[in-house]
């Protein structure tokens, strides 16, 4: 069974049962596999999601945008999402396959990201960092865990392999933009679950939902309630235009 859906107006229209999914974050790797210059580290990542999710089954993935049909592949995916990889567009995905999203830009990035791991069982997350300490480039890497006690986090890198461990520092300092031709803008996170707010109880009302003054669709911030604290902002997943927090 499917994730709920999500109409344009934010109405749950199709109640997923979340209880048959898996809730495992660890998941098999998926590398990246660039082709013709593009980098498709954000497709690997999103499959991943999905994965981890069981939804990558070809009875499962059907895109209510695209309306494709068959198993999720990074190929399809990276097709999908279109070929510049921007962070809205793996949101967009996202919530098009049966998902709950959320962009944000972390104010406290270190704990908003443990609160989510372990305030979700069914959260998933994808960075935009950069890969290296010496990069500018934007690289999405997939959340598998924070280690006891949070020193670590533990990554599925597209590029560098599994269980690409970072150290608080070394996260922090990856997850910041360097230099003046830097693709990243800091701290922010592609913040997905499986289950529609509606169903939670730790999430309420139409009230939760707002409309994108720039594009019309919904922004939803419902069901990340526990780390909207540690927001600073939040992006449509349709237009990528920053968006106020709830009060
Ligand atoms: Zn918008």
């Amino acid at each position: 069974m499917r994730a709920g859906r999500y109409s344009q107006t934010g109405k749950a229209t199709e109640p997923g049962n979340m209880q048959e999914q898996p809730k495992e974050r660890a998941v098999i790797f998926e590398p990246q596999h660039n082709a013709d210059g593009f980098r498709r580290c954000g497709a690997a990542a999103l499959l991943m999601v999905y994965r981890s999710l069981g939804m990558d089954d070809a009875s499962l993935a059907k895109n209510e945008k695209t309306g494709q049909n068959g198993a999720l592949s990074q190929e399809r995916i990276f097709e999908e999402i279109g070929r510049d990889t921007r962070t809205y567009r793996l949101a967009e995905h996202a919530i098009h396959s049966g998902l709950t999203a959320m962009i944000a830009r972390l104010c406290d990035p270190w704990e908003g990201l443990a609160t989510f791991l372990e305030g979700y069982l069914d959260g998933r997350s994808i960075l935009n960092i950069r890969p290296t300490f010496d990069s500018h480039r934007g690289h999405f890497v997939y959340v598998c865990a924070m280690s006891p006690g949070n020193h670590t986090v533990v990554l599925h890198d597209p590029q560098f392999g599994p269980d690409r461990r970072l150290s608080r520092a070394e996260l922090l300092e990856l997850w910041t933009p360097r230099g003046p031709h830097c693709e990243i803008r800091g701290r922010i996170g592609v913040f997905l679950r499986a289950s529609p707010p509606a169903d939670r109880p730790d999430s309420a009302s139409t009230d939760d939902f707002q409309r994108c003054d720039h594009c019309g669709m919904t922004v939803n911030p419902g069901g990340f309630r526990k780390i909207l604290p540690f927001c600073e902002y939040l992006f449509c997943p349709s237009c990528d235009h920053p968006h106020p927090l709830p009060p």
